[in-house]
């Protein structure tokens, strides 16, 4: 296996996924003199154009795997979804970055839950849930208001359904399709943070600075920077994101979502879910600081030492989901604010098609 020297320009990063995020890393790669090779399943993938080259392949086609390695000199991820028995079959043969830990981790929110409350992170009360008598059982114990999530593959507000009250019981179910779960307490958040934060192979760390997060419809809708919380809130936010990646020996980018109940610097933060890859809520990092999430991922997968996450501006970051994007040349043409679109092929209601950065100078 390759030497802990870093890749230097020239070298081909690997990316499993062909989605916006991987559109945006390998913009990044680029701008360092790195290439990218993205390895996708069929589909729209409007990141492969911008890579150098792609495969367009199932997860778990061997051939096209082993052939993705050899073309390769690391391999890191922007979709966390790959089964883990891909993921296995390349880090065996290539640098996986980060590994397949925090991935295996990250595709469960069971595993994440437990992993937070090991560390002595606060979570909502949560219960494992896996038929429908169990769900009543941890109904009866945690009451309502409460919220029944798939423990797998869900994103985005879906596989989720709300409990209102007992009789909401079987719609949940149904909704969630009774699979595997998890009820969470619903929280009484004042806010919604995320902590973004590279680690590098040498285990240094760089957080950007705290967003606070509003969603619409389950979707991440705007990310606001400087969020509304005092600096030591934000700190002891980024203390949560700091001892989850030493603890998954991450390399990369690493999110973490978090509610924040109460106000001022008596307000509690609850662990909701991790990301291991760069993340819709830190979007706004390519226009209010020096180096963007992107480039920071690159930078700790490719053993680079991690740059400065400094932030120059205030920034709001909007997501442009379905018809939003059809607004563009309005938005193209606004001052202070820079649009980013996806190239996908195909809107749909729901689907994340860009994203608009609106910058002030920084305040404070
Ligand atoms: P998730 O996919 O878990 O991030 O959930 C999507 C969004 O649903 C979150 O960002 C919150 O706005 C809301 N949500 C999820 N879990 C809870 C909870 N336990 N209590 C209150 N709101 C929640």
């Amino acid at each position: 296996m390759a030497s802990d020297a870093p890749l230097p320009p020239g070298s081909v990063i690997g990316i499993l996924g062909g989605g916006q995020l991987g559109r945006m890393l390998a913009m990044a790669a680029a701008e360092m003199g790195l290439a990218v090779h993205i390895y996708a399943p069929p589909g729209d993938n409007p990141a492969t154009d911008v890579a150098r080259s792609a495969t367009i392949a199932a997860w778990d086609d061997p051939a096209a795997l082993e052939a993705f390695a050899a073309a390769v000199d690391v391999i890191t991820y922007e979709f966390e979804n790959i089964p883990v028995t891909t993921a296995e079959f390349l880090a065996a043969r290539k640098r996986l970055r980060p590994g397949v830990r925090a991935l295996a981790v990250a595709q469960d929110r069971l595993n994440e839950k437990e992993l937070a409350r090991r560390l002595d992170i606060a979570v909502p009360e949560f219960a494992a849930v896996a038929s429908r008598t169990e769900l009543d059982a941890a109904l009866a114990r945690m009451g309502v208001p409460s919220i029944l999530k798939t423990r797998r593959l869900g994103y985005d507000g879906k596989g989720q359904a709300v409990i209102r009250s007992f009789a909401d019981a079987d719609a949940a179910w149904v909704t969630v399709g009774g699979v595997p779960a998890i009820l969470e307490a619903m929280v009484p958040f004042t806010r919604e943070v995320s902590v973004l934060l590279a680690r590098g192979a040498d285990g240094a760390t760089a957080a950007f600075d705290v967003p606070e997060n509003r969603h619409r419809s389950g979707i991440l809708d705007t990310s606001t920077v400087p969020a509304a919380i005092p600096p030591a809130l934000a700190a002891r936010a980024v203390a949560i994101g700091e001892r989850i990646a030493a603890e998954l020996d991450h390399i990369g980018l690493l999110a973490v979502e978090l509610f924040v109940v109460g106000d001022g610097n008596g307000a509690a933060l609850l662990f909701n879910e991790i990301a291991p890859r760069v993340h819709n809520s830190g979007h706004w990092t390519t226009d209010a600081c020096l180096v963007a999430q992107f480039e920071q991922h690159i930078r700790a997968v490719a053993g680079w030492r991690l740059g400065d996450p400094r932030r120059h501006s205030d920034v709001v970051m909007t997501n442009l989901i379905g018809a939003d994007a059809d607004a563009w040349a309005t938005l193209a043409a606004e001052p202070d604010a820079r649009l980013h679109l996806y190239g996908k092929a195909e809107s749909r209601p729901g689907r994340k098609m860009g994203h608009v950065n609106r910058i002030r100078p920084r305040r404070a």
